[in-house]
């Protein structure tokens, strides 16, 4: 192709070489077997494919309506072709009353039904049984302009098998081909572009998506394989006084059954001989500070230290609280060190990191990065990890020749697709129970224009004794006008909440401000927060029963359920409050239809998904693994993800070393896909 054509490839569809072009495959396809009637025709079908002649041609109307008519019958009717462009060139194309296939979709004009710019093929020379399944390649405007359709884009790929003369060499071992019934690779690239029918398109399909999860799969097991047999783990082996002193003494209430649960399974890993990486998957409110608590003290009892990393620095000011509050006065020493420590300050507990003196250090990652070093590190336990990467669980286990056990936690739920996909590296343990008592919230959905009623809902909540959170969007590129909106949101309300005391959070705020503001609301000294997202992780207010979410519309479905968390964590009943307008998208609608029958995070996460695509998922982006997969789809195809899995962890265990000759080919594209530019799942090798 051309240079021009090339670098629109380059630029609008990051296409660079033929193996790219090869790899871009049709978003759609259309059955162009069957021909339809003229007389089936209506505006409401796709694309139709129709054989007939052509009885007269007619011009009308002027400037930019002027127009080409044809009008077209098989004997069953007439419809009418249309073009707009290309006028004479059409008329000179077309001949009356010779046999045409025709290509297009119909639609509605006065009543009549039309077809815009068909195909026009001659009849005699288009075998319609070759022609099968036309491929649909998603492009630009931008091409579309230069001539760059999808029609071309299926020339290009044509062009391109016409170069090939040979064999696509096959990617997958014969055994896991023969044993699963995959085509040839070969056979899967040609199919789907060009498919016959819909069954081998199908096939191909399996293939492809087979290939695609099946290395994903195997890189993450390969890595975990190999980094269990590098690393031996720091061995927790006894349960020493201070875990012991803890539960029977300190702990206010019974651990519900999945914490004991979870708390098992993390004593068991950090019992063996590997590093435990384990993921904590908990609903707000399940109680997973706790669980990192307990394994923390495991780590003292075997003479380690821990540390506890928060995304946020009010995060990690709360889990700080937390602890020292918990532990009351069993002697664990625990530190504090986020990026506005004084230097005074910060000093000795470095000091005291070093010589051990510190058992627990809560903190930012941005604070681990420095030269901070600990004497023992043996537990890592990172809260809302999808804040996060793999990249920086990495550096974590640099700190030390061996490194730490890492417990991730995470309260958006993610479904098991992505789970495996994100983090396949980790075991996964689910808190799937809160604690006992804790109401559900309930969830309601109000217009603006009717938020009045809102307004003296929330003052009767106040006036017994609770205290509500407004929150207000604010996403970087409206940042401006996003924060007028909080400006203005706050001066109505304290207009509307006269005899209220209100508080006002956002990011834009210095860190000094923001605690501040939290520890007023946290306090009770204000009763209603109005606040940016900054209060969307982890926050505890347990007196706080309504949370205000205005916008709602512009926020997804986890964030909204991570917002509802931050209330219902106290005794009495909570209330969730999302305010849009009435005009809604579809999208809208459901997710706000979702919020208010489900309270169940995983639920939520799964409809997210769904929803969304994946590449949007929250936490994806940061983790540095995008996802742009080619064909699968982490929503739909599941079972085969979970399928293909136990198919990659049979070849990291029957070839650990990755020297057996049957999975060579396997191996090799491997470190091929490894290789490419595009890969994105670099962050794991
Ligand atoms: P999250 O999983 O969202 O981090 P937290 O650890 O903040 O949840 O716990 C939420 C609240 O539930 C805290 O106030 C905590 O003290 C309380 N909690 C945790 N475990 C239990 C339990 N087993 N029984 C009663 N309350 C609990
Ligand atoms: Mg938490």
């Amino acid at each position: 192709m051309g240079e021009q054509r090339a670098s629109l490839l380059n630029r609008e569809l990051n296409i660079h070489s033929l193996y790219d072009l090869l790899y871009y495959f049709p978003y759609k396809y259309i059955d162009r077997s069957r021909v339809f009637k003229v007389s089936e025709l209506g505006s409401q079908l796709q694309h139709v494919q129709l054989i007939g002649e052509i009885r007269s041609f007619e011009e009308m109307g002027e400037g930019v309506s002027r127009r080409l008519v044809a009008h077209f019958t098989d004997g069953t009717a007439f419809v009418d072709l249309v073009w707009f462009r290309g006028l004479k060139f059409v008329k000179n194309r077309l001949k009356l009353n010779t046999r045409y296939v025709v290509f297009g979709k119909p639609s509605m004009f006065n009543g009549r039904v039309n077809i815009a710019h068909p195909d026009v093929d001659d009849a005699s020379l288009l075998k319609l049984d070759n022609m099968g399944l036309q491929p649909y390649y998603n492009t630009t405007e931008k091409m579309k302009r230069s001539g760059l359709n999808s029609n071309a884009m299926a020339k290009l790929v044509q062009n391109l098998f016409g170069l090939l003369n040979k064999e696509i060499e096959e990617t997958l071992s014969p055994d896991i081909i023969r044993k699963h019934g995959l085509m040839s690779l070969d056979d899967a690239l040609h199919i789907i572009h060009f498919p016959k029918n819909s069954k081998e398109l199908q096939l191909a399909q399996y293939r492809l998506k087979f290939e695609e999860l099946f290395f994903i799969q195997l890189n993450i097991l390969h890595y975990a394989k190999d980094r269990q047999k590098r690393y031996v783990g720091h061995r927790f082996a006894k349960v020493g006084d201070m875990f012991n002193r803890f539960y029977h003494e300190n702990l206010p209430f019974e651990l519900t059954g999945a914490q004991k649960r979870v708390v098992k399974e993390i004593r068991a890993d950090v019992n063996g001989n590997s590093q435990m990486n384990r993921l904590i998957q908990g609903d707000v409110g399940s109680g997973k500070t706790l669980v990192a608590l307990l394994s923390m003290l495991l780590a003292k009892d075997n003479g380690y230290q821990a540390c506890m990393l928060a995304p946020t620095e009010i995060l990690s000011e709360q889990h700080y609280a937390t602890l020292r509050r918990m532990l009351g006065n069993l002697p664990v020493r625990v530190e504090l060190l986020t990026g506005s420590t004084r230097q005074k300050d910060r000093l000795p507990i470095l000091e005291a990191l070093e010589n051990g003196d510190v058992d627990i250090l809560v903190g930012t990652h941005a604070v681990l990065e420095d030269n901070v070093q600990f004497r023992n590190l043996g537990l890592a336990v990172i809260d809302e990890q999808h804040r996060f990467g793999v990249v920086q669980r990495a550096k974590m286990w640099a700190k030390n020749n061996i490194p730490p056990h890492v417990l991730v936690m995470t309260a958006t739920p993610i479904p098991r697709t992505l789970a495996m996909t994100l983090y396949g590296d980790l075991d996964v343990s689910v808190i799937d129970e809160l604690p006992p008592g804790r109401k559900p919230i309930t969830t309601n959905h109000i217009f603006r224009s009717r938020s009045d009623g809102m307004y003296s809902f929330i003052k009767k909540q106040l006036e017994a004794g609770r205290q509500a959170y407004v929150v207000y969007p604010l996403i970087k590129e409206n940042e401006k006008l996003d924060l007028k909106n909080l400006e203005d949101g706050y001066n109505q309300l304290c207009n509307i909440f006269c005899d209220y005391r209100l508080g006002k959070l956002h990011g834009k705020m210095k860190p000094k401000e923001k605690d501040e503001e939290m520890r007023r609301f946290a306090q009770g000294e204000t009763q209603i927060l109005v606040s940016t997202t900054v209060i969307e992780v982890g926050v505890d207010v347990p007196n706080a029963s309504v949370m205000v979410i205005e916008n709602a519309e512009r926020f997804g479905l986890s964030q909204l359920h991570q917002l509802r968390g931050r209330v219902g964590r106290g005794a009495s009943q909570s209330y969730c409050l999302l305010v849009t307008d009435y005009k809604l998208s579809e999208d809208t609608r459901k997710r706000m239809e979702i919020m208010t029958s489900s309270n169940d995070g995983f639920e939520i996460a799964e409809a997210d998904l769904k929803l969304r695509g994946p590449g949007d998922m929250e936490g994806t982006q940061q983790s540095g693994i995008a996802f742009d997969l080619k064909i699968a789809n982490l929503a739909r195809d599941e079972q085969l993800l979970q399928f293909v899995r136990e198919v990659a962890r049979g070849v990291v265990e029957a070839d650990p070393e990755c020297c057996n000759p049957m999975y060579r080919v396997v191996w090799e594209r491997l470190r091929m896909i490894k290789n490419m530019r595009n890969w994105n799942w670099g962050a794991i090798s």
